[in-house]
């Protein structure tokens, strides 16, 4: 594991090699892409962001004139992306996916669990749509889940979270099923350019060594956390799927969330997830009354539950 900043090889006996510049491959993200790939079970295509990800794989896959169901709910940007779309002609439905996807739709966009909101998509029902399924599992990750075991079709994580982290790169992921189809969107990438960069491929690449320790050990605090919030007098609704290191949970109003949220030692004030520090914000600055006002979004780290709860629980008072 070395990182190889070259954009150019030599190309050997006057015939370019398996790597001749860096936009059609890399030596540091191929191997990054070979890591992903084991982990869900398919074909990993490394992009310079979560975001970026989505936008090639749907610019990739659809034409004007097509549908995107999209799981209500589901990570703010996402849906703001898409919505930029629509000047190409493509348009974004949303829909509850607890249940099955609405008909006549080209693409099925679910994410498990959706963030904020923690709610875990209906992936039987998805998979039996004609449409290709795809599953965001970054708050999941594949310690907890492999969506292309469950019929998905498509794999995507913000790799910026838990997968690299740390906090310290911004990268997304696709898996793909099918070898044809991750052939395809490859050829999608070089043409567009839309490709990850040798370093933070490398820090992915160490970051991925700790996954499941991290992971584990968040799922685990996450557990003492959320029972004792739910005990909390002042904590209204706690979500969180039963795994995994990212919950969220109403206090009275936004008011109330902003004292929350600046007035934790060790948990960090600042928006993003899945690193090994505690993180936690309001989202309603971002997602305005798409959220309740008091909603806040807490990603558990590696630090001490205890260390943390006593934060938390000083905030709350
Ligand atoms: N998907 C989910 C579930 C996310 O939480 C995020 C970012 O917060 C993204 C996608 C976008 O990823 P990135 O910020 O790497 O573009």
């Amino acid at each position: 594991m070395s990182v190889d900043r070259s954009t150019i090889w030599p190309y050997e006996n006057g015939e370019p090699g398996t790597y001749y510049y860096s936009r059609y491959a890399n030596p540091t993200v191929v191997e990054a892409e070979q890591a992903l790939g084991a982990l869900d079970g398919g074909h990993a295509l490394l992009f310079p962001s979560g975001t970026g990800a989505a936008t090639a794989l749907v610019l990739g896959l659809l034409q004007p004139g097509d549908t995107i169901a999209l799981a209500e709910g589901c990570y703010f940007g996402t849906g703001v992306n898409f919505r930029t779309f629509e000047r190409w002609g493509l348009r974004t439905v949303e829909f509850d996916q607890t249940g099955p996807p609405p008909e006549d739709v080209q693409l099925v966009w679910l994410e498990a669990p959706s963030n904020p909101f923690l709610t875990m998509p209906d992936l039987e029902a998805a998979a039996a749509h004609p449409a290709p399924v795809v599953v965001d599992a970054t708050a999941s990750t594949p310690v907890h889940l492999r969506p292309l075991e469950h019929g998905a079709d498509y794999v995507l994580h913000s790799a910026t979270k838990y997968l690299a982290g740390h906090h310290d790169a911004l990268l997304g992921v696709v898996v793909c099923k099918d070898e044809a189809a991750a052939t395809a969107l490859r050829t999608f990438r070089t043409v567009t350019g839309i490709v990850a960069a040798p370093d933070p491929a490398f820090l992915l690449l160490r970051g991925l060594k700790t996954l499941e320790v991290r992971v584990q050990r968040q799922t685990a605090s996450a557990a003492v956390i959320v029972e004792r919030l739910r005990g909390h007098p002042a904590v209204e609704t706690v979500r969180w799927p039963g795994f995994g290191g990212l919950l969220s949970f109403d206090v009275a109003d936004g008011d109330a969330a902003r004292r929350v949220e600046t007035g934790t030692r060790v948990i960090v004030n600042a928006t993003s997830l899945g690193g090994v520090t505690s993180v936690m914000e309001s989202r309603a600055r971002w997602e305005g009354d798409r959220v309740p006002a008091g909603l806040l979004r807490l990603s558990v780290g590696l630090e001490d539950p205890e260390a943390l709860w006593a934060d938390l629980a000083s905030a709350l008072h």
